[in-house]
C-alpha cells in the first residue's frame, strides 16, 4: 500500500447577477432574481471567505467579468486573501449557444478583465458556465494558454488531459434511414489542457437553489441528504484510490446560506479527519497533475476511423 494523497477543493462560480441576466434573447429578468445574484456578491462571498479563514483553506473563485466589473471590491477581497479566480465567461453565457466567434470574444475580453484586475497575473483555469461546452472550447482555451478546465466529466476524482475536440460522434436522426448513424465514436486523444472534472452530484445548485417552476431545481433538499450524498462519494473514492482528487462546486448565493454554511462546516470535518488530505485551489490541482507529483488517467474510448 502507497501513501494516501487527496487533494481537496473548492471551485466557487461567483456568478452574482451574471447568471440570472444572461436570459439569451434579451428577455427582462425579475429583480428579484437579480437581488439574489446581489446577496451571492456580498453576503454569500462574505460569510464563504470567512468560512475558508477558519479552515485555512484556499479555493478557486471561477469568476465571470461581469461579476468583477459590477463587484470589484468584494472581489478584491477575495483576490487579497489569496484565493485563486478563475474564468467563467463574461455574463455567464452559455458556450453551447454561442458561435465560434463569440465564444472566442468573450474569452478575450473575460482574460483581459481577469488580468487586469489581478495586477497582470493572468488566469490559468476556466469552468463552463452551468457546464455548457462546445467542440470550440479546448481548442480555444489551448490557444489561450489556459492550463486547466472544470467543465467536462470523463471521471470525477481523477485528473486527466481533456480530450482535443477531435472525435465526432453521429446523432440518431429520425428523419434518415438508420444506416446514416449507425457507427462508432472516432478515437479520444488528448489536448494540453487538464481536466479537474465537474460532477453535478457534487454541485450546491440544483439540490439547493429553488427556481420556481424548473424543474430540477428543487432548493428544498435537506442539507444533510446533500452531505450524505457528497460524503459517500468521497468515502467511497477513500476506500478506492490511494490518490485522488475531490473538487467540490458551489455559489455564494446557495452555500451563502445559513443551513448550507453549517453542511460545509461538517463536511470540512469529515473530511478533515483522513490521513494524506490537503486542501488548495483546483490550480494547485492542475498543477500537480501537469508537473507529475499527481497520478491522473487516461481518457480512452472510440475508434480509428
Ligand atoms: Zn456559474
Amino acid at each position: 500500500m502507497g501513501k494516501k494523497r487527496v487533494l481537496v477543493g473548492y471551485g466557487i462560480d461567483v456568478d452574482a447577477v451574471a447568471n440570472w441576466i444572461n436570459t439569451t434573447d434579451g428577455a427582462p429578468q425579475n429583480p428579484t432574481n437579480v437581488s439574489r445574484g446581489v446577496y451571492g456578491a456580498t453576503v454569500g462571498i462574505d460569510r464563504l471567505l470567512k468560512l475558508w479563514d477558519k479552515y485555512n483553506i484556499k479555493a478557486t473563485f471561477f469568476t465571470p467579468a461581469h461579476s468583477i466589473e459590477s463587484f470589484p471590491k468584494q472581489l478584491a477581497k477575495v483576490r487579497d486573501s489569496g484565493h485563486e479566480l478563475g474564468l467563467h465567461g463574461y455574463t455567464h453565457e452559455f458556450v453551447s449557444q454561442l458561435s465560434a466567434a463569440q465564444q472566442q470574444d468573450v474569452l478575450t475580453r473575460s482574460i483581459d478583465v481577469l488580468t487586469k484586475f489581478c495586477g497582470g497575473k493572468r488566469p490559468i483555469g476556466y469552468t463552463a458556465p452551468a457546464w455548457s461546452t462546445s467542440k470550440e472550447l479546448i481548442p480555444q482555451l489551448a490557444a489561450e494558454g489556459i492550463l486547466y478546465d472544470h467543465s467536462f466529466m470523463h471521471h470525477d476524482v481523477q485528473p486527466y488531459f481533456a480530450p482535443d475536440s477531435s472525435e465526432s460522434w453521429i446523432e440518431t436522426n429520425h428523419a434518415k434511414s438508420a444506416d446514416a448513424w449507425m457507427s462508432p465514436m472516432t478515437k479520444i486523444k488528448p489536448s494540453k489542457v487538464v481536466e479537474i472534472p465537474a460532477n453535478w452530484h457534487l454541485d450546491d445548485w440544483p439540490p439547493l437553489q429553488p427556481i420556481p417552476g424548473r424543474p430540477g431545481a428543487q432548493g428544498f433538499v435537506d442539507t444533510s441528504v446533500v452531505e450524505k450524498l457528497w460524503m459517500e462519494q468521497f468515502d467511497f473514492a477513500y476506500r478506492e484510490y490511494e490518490t485522488f482528487i475531490f473538487p467540490m462546486s458551489i455559489h455564494p448565493q446557495v452555500s451563502g446560506k445559513p443551513h448550507v454554511v453549517l453542511m460545509h462546516e461538517r463536511i470540512i470535518e469529515h473530511i478533515n479527519k483522513h490521513e494524506g488530505v490537503e486542501w488548495m485551489p483546483l490550480g494547485d490541482m492542475a498543477k500537480e497533475f501537469l508537473e507529475g507529483r499527481m497520478p491522473g488517467v487516461e481518457v480512452e474510448g472510440g475508434v480509428e476511423s
